[in-house]
């Protein structure tokens, strides 16, 4: 599918930087580089070697005035990203000069880019399938080492891998069944079926091992949402502090409607944290207190951890006896602070109000216990399922929405053959799960989806 036009788009992000880069796409690409761009040397853009950068400037062909400093980067199709010609210019990264050029590749008969469109373009010119397009996104957004490198294992098509051999299995067994249909009286009806019968249970469980990755998909993709509770100096600051030390951590801010509630990444023992409301923390106001009960219930049902605090060094109060009934029926984990000082809150107590919560004693002051709780949250992120490659994960909606679809096909197959119905029946239920897994790498789906997709991507990518 040959796209006509050739598009530009300012492909860095937004801000004043060190450098930025335009870039086009499309037959007409080093054309219209051509009109703006002065190599030294007198050759022209088109002359030049594919692949190798070169230096010149930009300049305004209207005005003959200079423009920028530049270095200009050919690749001719089919070796690109888009496998279009393609065509980048790193300028200056200022805004002003990213905006002029752009402008004038704009006035040099480009067409700006709609977003996404570069990588639609991969798609649509089939470098990638949709599931690789989809974690460009993702790799874009990744905010822990394992995000980026569950993303980057999509990227590279190991999940692909793995639907386009589900696919093929399918069609193996349609093929199989069709041949049964065709040719009834050479008897292979039965064999067919029994071939088929052990297949799909084989696919079904693989589609269920596949399913049973999303939550960790998930979590790896968006971080554990963790909200951290306690009472006024138990030491959740402290303890959010060392927690981000661990490693270089990203500060995102949720513009809220009173006031920006601040979530911080932090890749903790190989779990990707996203600590919610961390102003909050930070302020050291006590959580139940400031956005009251019934606010905080909405927070900690939408957690998936609670990390409740308590200060070893005083006893037992009513507001702990409070939180601690509020997180008795979510995923909680118990840590008694300040461990390092004499010990008078009674570990009892909270035995047996909470009787299956982990109790974990830290002391965030001097670091002690962290390894512990690194290890209890890995364990429950990863429930058992830490031998299997990160890229192997489902952590797509869309993805995980056609796997349960397909999971459905597979027993109604099972239920079909159980009912001893025809070849035909199982034929149609075999190619609607064929159908479905296509929509995974993009054969087999609608136009508006794969522009619903490349919707949610930026200008430039
Ligand atoms: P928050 O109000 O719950 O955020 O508590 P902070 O993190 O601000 O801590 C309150 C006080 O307790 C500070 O003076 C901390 O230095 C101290 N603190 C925090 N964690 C520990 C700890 O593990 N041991 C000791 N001895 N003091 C701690």
């Amino acid at each position: 599918m040959v796209q006509e036009d050739t598009i530009t788009a300012i492909a860095t992000a937004v801000g004043d930087g060190g450098i930025g880069i335009v870039r086009l796409s499309g037959a007409k690409a080093v054309e219209t580089v051509e009109k703006i761009f002065r190599v030294s040397g007198k050759k022209s853009l088109s002359q030049i070697k594919s692949h190798v950068v070169t230096y010149g400037h930009i300049f305004d062909p209207r005005l003959g005035e200079l423009v920028d400093e530049v270095l200009v980067v050919v690749m001719l199709a089919p070796r690109s990203y888009t496998k279009e010609d393609v065509v980048e210019i790193h300028c200056h990264g200022g805004a002003m000069t990213l905006r002029k050029i752009l402008d004038l590749t704009l006035k040099a008969g480009a067409r700006l880019a709609q977003p996404g469109e570069f990588t639609k373009r991969a798609f649509l010119n089939g470098r990638i399938d949709l599931s690789q397009a989809e974690a460009v996104i993702d790799v874009i957004r990744a905010k822990t080492d394992a995000s980026l490198k569950m993303s980057v294992g999509h990227l590279t098509g190991v999940f692909s891998e793995k639907v386009i051999g589900l696919r093929h299995e399918l069609l193996r067994l349609i093929a199989h069944l069709e041949a049964a249909i065709d040719f009834p009286e050479d008897d292979i009806d039965a064999i067919a079926t029994e071939d088929v019968a052990q297949s799909v249970t084989g696919l079904l469980s693989e589609v269920e091992n596949i399913l049973a990755t999303a939550q960790t998909g998930r979590i790896l993709r968006d971080g554990l949402k963790t909200v951290i509770i306690g009472k006024p100096n138990v030491g959740k600051s402290s303890l959010l502090n060392a927690l981000l030390r661990e490693k270089r951590a990203i500060v995102t801010e949720i513009p809220g409607t009173t006031r920006d509630i601040i979530e911080e990444y932090s890749n903790f023992g190989g779990v990707p944290l996203r600590i919610v409301d961390t102003a909050g923390i930070r302020e050291t106001t006590d959580i139940v207190e400031r956005i009251g009960v019934e606010k905080t219930w909405e927070m900690l049902d939408k957690a998936d951890i609670v990390l409740f605090i308590m200060d070893a060094s005083v006893p037992l109060s009513d507001d702990d006896r409070k939180i601690l009934a509020l997180i008795k029926s979510r995923k909680a984990i118990v840590l008694v602070n300040k461990t390092d000082l004499p010990e008078v809150l009674e570990r009892q107590q909270i035995i047996d109000l909470l009787p299956e919560k982990l109790i974990i004693n830290i002391s965030a002051l001097k670091e002690t216990g962290l390894d512990e709780l690194a290890q209890a949250i890995n364990q429950l992120v990863y429930s058992g399922q830490v031998e299997l490659n990160e890229a192997a994960f489902v952590n797509n909606v869309r993805h995980v929405d056609i796997f349960e679809d397909v999971k459905y096909s597979f027993c109604e197959v099972i239920n079909s053959i159980n009912a001893g119905m025809s070849p035909d029946f199982l034929v149609i239920d075999l190619r609607m799960a064929w159908q479905k897994l296509g929509e995974i790498t993009g054969e087999t789906v609608d136009d508006d989806i794969i522009d619903q997709i490349f919707s949610q991507f930026c200008i430039g990518k």
